[in-house]
């Protein structure tokens, strides 16, 4: 033990003998706050020692290893033992004051892990944290010698390089990191995969405040993240311009429901064995000023990052309930989205029945669609809310299935009715064999288990055959007809070839 430490021990012990000290100590955050607390309180007197308010007396050596403890804790993380936030902050303005003096570069890499927040939440926070400090090691290990790495909260890294010429020791430095952070950790006896998205910004010639730097390698590091994880992207100014969109259209949703700009259109399911239409799904679109009108996919990821998506669902809802209710499909299903963040409020309950009460729609007419990784979330409130839903009498159907990170055999603990399989797989239907091996055993489990199988995004007569052959129940896609107004879906399905069950063609 140090010296430091050893006064620091002391101090704890007398101020644990007046009731002073906290009940929970090594927990050091807690330790922290509290000596904060004293230190705040205490007063000099003359003859070197403190007193503090409720008279405890501290030698100067003492105050000062208490000094110590305070403002080591202030600028580390007490996880891994990094800089925090406070001293990377004081360290980049630091190298940029030097790289201005020597005329060097100094580069950022903003560090965000992908899919920790899946090992923390299915393997637990212990497993999590000891995740967080041997990612630390790794990342320590990759970088030299006068390079800083620190802890920015979360998942969240940052290394400082310093005194560096452009982007290259940047560029080399982040494919270390992102190939040793790509590599299995062995936790518990498990492999534990996770990978790494990271942001690089440069200081060069502009100057270039501290926040600007970060906010630039956060920026480069988001469009890391958009571009598919496990990678590094550069910060220039298709990336300002891509997060200045982002940001406007934030900002430009948050009174989307109010302005009335939200429209539904509906795209039909069919059955494949007789070319049936049995339900339809509804689907949102955003008339934006000055951008026309835009799919789903191009506004709902950014609205689910806000709570604007359970003013959307709870809209979508209500709107796809009422017009589906006045048109001539009113005796199939209708299917409705919902996002994750929906289910952690039981308001979604209130609308669901809200809107089946006033439309008079019969509960299993109505089906709750849901990505798998919303419904295998381990959560009680998700748990809860959909057992709600399910009590309602509604259905739920497993949205994109096969993008998620379940495995076939969880499959069971889920109350759907049916299982759509992503459109990914259909789409390499007729140039992937081993997608037809996967979409068949998809198929096979999801009837083991008594599901519909409903094969999304089919465009054309030659998937339709495949699905037809490996048994699958359902179709969806521009074959059939693409998303539109309700009013104007016309049963132009009934142009769709006829599938035959099956055929001479095999998977092999
Ligand atoms: P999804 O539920 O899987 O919907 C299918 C998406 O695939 C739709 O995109 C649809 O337009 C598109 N699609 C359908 N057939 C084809 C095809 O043959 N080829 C291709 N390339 N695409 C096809 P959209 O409307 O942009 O919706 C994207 C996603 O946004 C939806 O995926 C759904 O997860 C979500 N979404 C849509 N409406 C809502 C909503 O009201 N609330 C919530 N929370 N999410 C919604
Ligand atoms: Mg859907
Ligand atoms: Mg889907």
């Amino acid at each position: 033990m140090n010296e430091g430490l050893g006064r620091h021990r002391t101090l704890e012990r007398q101020l644990r003998r007046l009731g002073l000290a906290p009940d929970t100590p090594p927990d050091l955050g807690g330790w922290a706050r509290f000596l904060d607390r004293v230190s705040a309180s205490y007063r000099a007197s003359e003859d070197d020692r403190y007193t503090l308010e409720r008279s405890i007396e501290i030698s100067s050596d003492e105050m000062r290893a208490l000094h110590d403890v305070l403002s080591r804790q202030a600028r580390h993380d007490t996880l891994t033992g990094l800089p925090n936030r406070a001293a990377l902050v004081e360290l980049l303005r630091a190298a940029l004051d030097e790289s201005r003096l020597i005329g060097s570069d100094v580069a950022v890499l903003f560090i965000d892990l992908d899919g920790f927040k899946m090992v923390n939440d299915s393997l637990g926070h212990p497993v999590g944290d000891e995740l967080l400090i041997r990612v630390a090691e790794r990342i320590q290990a990759t970088i030299r010698g006068r390079d800083v790495v620190a802890r920015l909260g979360g998942d969240e890294f940052v290394v400082i390089l310093r005194d560096v010429d452009g982007f290259a020791t940047a560029t080399a430095t982040a494919e270390r990191i992102v190939d040793q952070l790509g590599r299995p950790f062995r936790m518990g006896g498990n492999n534990t995969a996770i990978s790494a998205s990271i942001g690089i910004a440069l200081a060069n010639a502009d100057a270039l405040s501290v926040d600007d730097l970060l906010r630039r390698a956060d920026m480069a590091m988001y469009e890391a993240k958009a571009g598919g994880r496990s990678q590094y992207t550069i910060f220039n100014d298709d990336v300002s311009d891509r997060l200045d969109g982002r940001l406007a259209t934030i900002n430009a949703l948050r009174d989307v429901v109010e302005a009335n700009q939200l429209v539904m259109h509906y795209q039909p399911i069919m059955r494949i064995a007789d070319r049936t239409v049995t339900g339809v799904e509804a689907l949102v679109r955003w008339q934006r000023p000055g951008h026309g009108l835009l799919a789903a996919d191009s506004f709902i990821p950014i609205a689910e990052e806000s709570h604007v998506i359970t003013a959307i669902d709870a809209w979508a809802v209500k709107r796809a309930c009422e017009e589906f209710t006045a048109s001539k499909y009113r005796e199939l299903t209708l299917s409705v989205n919902l996002s994750a963040r929906d289910l952690q409020h039981s308001g979604i309950v209130d609308t669901v029945s809200n809107a089946l009460q006033s439309t008079g729609l019969r509960p299993d007419q109505l089906v709750m669609e849901l990505t798998e990784t919303t419904l295998a979330a381990d959560n009680a409130t998700t748990a809860a809310n959909l057992g709600r839903l399910r009590a309602l009498g509604v259905r739920l159907a497993i949205d994109d299935f096969g993008t998620g990170y379940s495995s076939l055999s969880y499959l069971r603990q889920i109350p759907a009715q049916s299982l759509k399989i992503d459109r990914s797989f259909v789409s390499a239907l007729d140039v992937d064999e081993s997608s037809v091996a996967i979409v068949g055993a998809v198929v096979g489990m999801g009837h083991a288990l008594g599901m519909q199988v409903i094969a999304e995004g089919v465009e054309n007569a030659a998937q339709l055959e495949r699905l037809a052959a490996l048994e699958c129940d359902q179709v969806q896609g521009y074959l059939v007809a693409r998303p539109q107004p309700l009013r104007e879906l016309t049963e132009s399905w009934s142009a769709v070839p006829v599938a035959v069950r099956s055929t001479n063609w095999t998977s092999s």
